[in-house]
């Protein structure tokens, strides 16, 4: 299997070059020359199995004969086997055609742990292979990182530099982070938004001295090894419900748009997905450009949701480079633009394209809140902020037949926000870890790539 640029400036690589790398070197995306396909009777075949199992078809249909069968299955067991639920992603209806996916389970009860434990495995795999060790740098809307962190510490392959934006994550989300004591981790708390982490990591990996200086990856969602294991729980769920013999769709609360690309690969595999509605919060890139056609930055709006306070979604570059059909110098000419002046015109056809699949739905923080206490109220569930936006989007435009929503982080990851709209205290579930007397460590940072560069290289070296 071989993975392209969205750009279609750099060479065509392998797998593990596609995951090792991140970014492609022309600044564009990698995504597989062609969609891997599962047929219906293999799909069927999925009802019943572990999701490991599952997930070891998936990942080794995007590997290709890169990595042996029983490597790929082994990495997958470890992987899921961090989970604290036996299903690994449950699922559980709140009404009669509405379904919640609680992909939270992981270490660090949010859904990034999913991709995040089994990319951890596939980088010490593919790195100890060459004999190599690389300086991972992450940029966190509040979840990613953790997730990084928890996967990756103690890896002997690699070391994690993770950047988030100061005073607007969450305490809980923070100290997941920065109570980690392995050496291989360092902690940033930048004095910006999420948007800016993202520029620094992007100037950061363009920087080619840097790069090879410190053997720089990223593990953000634009790692094409991240898309592959989100596709696995479309898979699971869907074929829980019905599928291949019944159309599911899915509500998906979205800021980077990786989660709900996973989605539209898992389609693109073969998998019978009827909508795709993509939920956003006030910071509604998404919700707009599914809507208008216009892709444009606005400002971002800090909300309660804060891993989706995003206005700029990196993997929106991939459904584009899909939508016009493989338009390699259009894709780049757009997004090269979007870089300068923050905004795309999707040409119509593209745009119909996207609107066969996705629908937007943007919620503000009243109707977020509101969907906290009515979900409690009628079905008994404590959902966190960012499942109510999308449990609100669902009941705003609820797509025909089965809908399942995904719930991307536990309600005690934000418990004060919770508490104080359902007046229920969350409660860490049990085996999780004990965050609260343990000592932080990080350091403070402006929001300046060169300086923060120059941290990457002094940690890598030191
Ligand atoms: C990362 C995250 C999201 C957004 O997912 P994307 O793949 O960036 O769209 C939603 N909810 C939570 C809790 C997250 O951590």
């Amino acid at each position: 299997m071989r993975y392209v640029s969205t750009r279609g400036q750099a060479p065509a690589v392998g797998f593990a070059d596609a995951v090792l790398g991140g970014l492609a070197p022309d600044g564009g995306l990698y995504v597989p020359e062609i969609w891997p396909t599962f047929s219906r009777q293999e799909i069927a075949g999925f009802a019943g199995q572990p999701y490991a199992k599952v997930a070891a078809r998936v990942l080794g249909a995007f590997a290709g004969d890169e990595i042996a069968t029983a490597d790929v299955e082994a990495m997958c067991e470890e992987a899921y086997a961090t989970f604290s639920h036996a299903a690994v992603v449950p699922l559980v209806q709140i009404a009669p055609q509405a379904f919640v996916a609680e992909l939270f389970h992981g270490p660090s009860l949010a859904f990034k742990d999913v991709a995040m434990q089994l990319l951890a495995r596939l980088y010490d795999h593919l790195l100890a292979g060459q004999g190599r060790t690389q300086t991972i740098l992450c940029a966190t809307s509040g979840d990613t990182g953790g997730a990084a962190v928890e996967a990756f510490r103690g890896s002997k392959s690699t070391r994690v530099v993770a950047m988030f934006p100061e005073g607007r994550i969450s305490e809980v989300q923070r100290r997941f982070m920065t109570t980690a004591e392995e050496a291989n981790i360092a902690c940033v708390a930048v004095k910006g938004t999420f948007d800016d982490c993202q520029a620094i990591l992007k100037d950061a990996m363009a920087d080619k001295a840097l790069r090879q200086a410190v053997d720089l990856a990223a593990v953000n969602s634009i790692n094409f090894a991240r898309i592959a294991a989100q596709a696995v729980y479309y898979f699971t769920t869907a074929v829980a419900l019905g599928a291949p013999g019944r159309e599911v769709s899915f509500v998906v609360p979205s800021g980077n748009f990786g989660d709900a690309f996973a989605g539209y690969v898992a389609r693109r595999m073969g998998l019978p997905i009827g909508r795709i509605v993509v939920a956003t919060n006030a910071n509604d890139i998404l919700a707009r450009a599914f809507r208008t056609g216009r892709y444009s930055r606005g400002t971002v709006q800090p909300t309660i949701s804060p891993a989706m306070d995003i206005q700029s979604a990196s993997n929106f570059e991939r459904l584009y480079f899909e939508a016009v059909e493989r338009e390699a110098t259009d894709t780049a000419r757009a997004f090269e633009a979007f870089a300068r002046a923050g905004v795309i015109d999707i040409p119509p056809r593209a745009l119909s394209a996207m609107q066969a699949v996705f629908t937007g739905v943007a919620i503000d923080e009243a109707d977020t809140r509101r969907t906290m206490v009515s979900t409690l109220n009628e079905t008994g569930e404590l959902i966190d902020p960012h499942t109510a936006v999308a449990v609100a989007a669902l009941n705003r435009q609820a797509p025909d037949g089965v809908a399942v929503v995904l719930s991307t982080a536990h309600p005690a990851k934000f418990p004060e926000d919770v508490a104080k709209t359902c007046g229920v205290t969350p409660q860490l579930p049990r085996g999780a870890a004990n965050l609260e007397g343990r000592p932080e460590r990080f350091d403070r940072l402006p929001a300046d790539a060169d300086t923060i560069k120059a941290y990457v290289r002094a940690f890598a070296e030191g």
